[in-house]
């Protein structure tokens, strides 16, 4: 046995278990385990949750310093197109190194994120992150999505299928900013079928009511019979049409098994900026959720021209989606949990059944006594295990006597 991990809080309505990890693996839960351990660490009633899942962030964008005046999405856009075509290999591999050390300290151990591959260069960035992805396997799980324009031109087509050819997981693309969303939706399809590699694209990022792509997106997932492989970020325009509407667009995206990401902290910084009162600007996360869609919560932009905020912390994104969302009570908090934790991880298809018996060893130590806490007051990461290893520890210290 490598680990056994004493006393710890997994529900906050039960008794304290131990967890046995071999070889990568929770090997037995239970309270006093009779078997002893290379390392041993009595937790003396500290929670325990299951690794986070990021699953949309941007790591060749993270903590680029570029004003955004208007801090609205179009100059965010604007501001990094300009910028990222004078960075080079190492500028990249510095912002997503650092941005994954943040997302580990923070607990992360699994990622889902976007690459821009819509011109020639940006498969500088490209090479970059597979190599880090490389270097990073034994400290998180990392899959990327080709953030192109399917079918707007040849340079964008040239340049998403050779991200694809070089080893990138997924299509993505942001077909409401481009000139026709159903055309730029059906190119994302016909890539699909010919990698044969699912879908990730962002989704109505906009407060106009009319927009419904993700109906079409819903529409050419179950033509092509690609239930379950299909992912929709943002559905931003979702909170803004009328509740008749609203409910015929979830009713399909349930259908089609599409999972929904919402990116609560984005969407507060970039939506309804000109709107009185200003909207909260994120999807109907509790009616997806009633419908049974797999919604997950992730960072998506952090220090950036798109948004000032973040640090990968996936609890305050958890804490942020509840408080916005009105998820209160205490099943509904736990939802907030698994928003960031076992739903992404069916998302990204790893293990998702959290901390049982022949899982993989991803787990997070927090320093709160109550697993709630993770989302009503997200505690200090006292650890994160990946794949039974412990990877990083905090040691809190207090000075004095008191
Ligand atoms: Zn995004």
């Amino acid at each position: 046995m490598d680990w056994i991990l004493r006393n710890a809080r997994i529900r906050d309505d039960a008794d304290l278990v131990d967890i046995a990890i071999t070889n990568g693996v929770i090997a037995a839960v239970g309270s006093t385990l009779p078997q002893r351990a290379d390392q041993e660490w009595d937790l003396a009633g500290r929670a325990v949750i299951p690794g986070l899942i990021d699953a949309h962030t941007h790591l060749d964008k993270s903590y680029l310093a570029a004003a955004n005046q208007s801090g609205t999405l179009m100059e965010a856009i604007e501001v990094w197109r300009r910028v990222k075509q004078n960075r080079s290999a190492a500028e990249f591999e510095w912002s997503a190194r650092r941005a994954l050390k943040s997302a580990i300290a923070h607990g992360v151990t699994a990622m889902r994120s976007h690459i821009d591959t819509e011109h020639r260069g940006d498969l500088v960035a490209v090479e970059a992150l597979l190599t880090l992805r490389e270097e990073m396997k034994d400290r998180i799980d990392l899959q990327l999505v080709a953030l192109g324009f399917p079918g707007n031109g040849a340079e964008a087509d040239e340049t998403i299928e050779s991200a694809l050819r070089l080893g990138v997981d997924l299509i993505g693309g942001a077909p409401a900013i481009t000139p026709d969303p159903t055309a730029t939706v059906d190119a994302a399809f016909a890539l699909a079928e010919r990698f044969g590699k699912p879908i990730d694209l962002h989704i109505d990022e906009t407060e106009d009511a009319q927009m419904r792509t993700l109906s079409t997106l819903a529409d050419r997932t179950l033509a092509h019979g690609m239930e379950g492989q299909v992912t929709a970020g943002h559905c931003c325009s979702l909170a803004f049409m009328d509740d008749a509407s609203a409910v015929a667009v979830i009713d399909q995206v349930a259908r089609a098994q599409i999972h929904v990401i919402t990116l609560p902290l984005c969407n507060l910084v970039l939506m309804g900026r000109n709107m009185r009162p200003t909207p909260r600007g994120v999807t109907r996360v509790g009616e997806l959720l009633a419908r049974g869609v797999n919604v997950c919560a992730a960072s998506d932009n952090v220090q950036d021209p798109f948004n000032p905020f973040g640090s990968y912390d996936l609890l305050q994104t958890a804490s942020l989606n509840a408080a916005l969302n009105h998820m209160t009570g205490e099943s509904q908090l736990y939802d907030s949990l698994s928003m960031v934790t076992t739903r992404p991880a069916r998302l990204l298809g790893l293990p998702d059944d959290g901390i049982r018996v022949g899982a993989p060893a991803d787990l997070v130590i927090l320093d709160a006594e109550r697993v709630l806490d993770a989302v009503t007051a997200p505690p200090i990461r006292l650890a994160t295990f990946k794949r039974g290893r412990r990877i990083v520890r905090t040691e809190i210290s207090v000075i004095g006597d008191w």
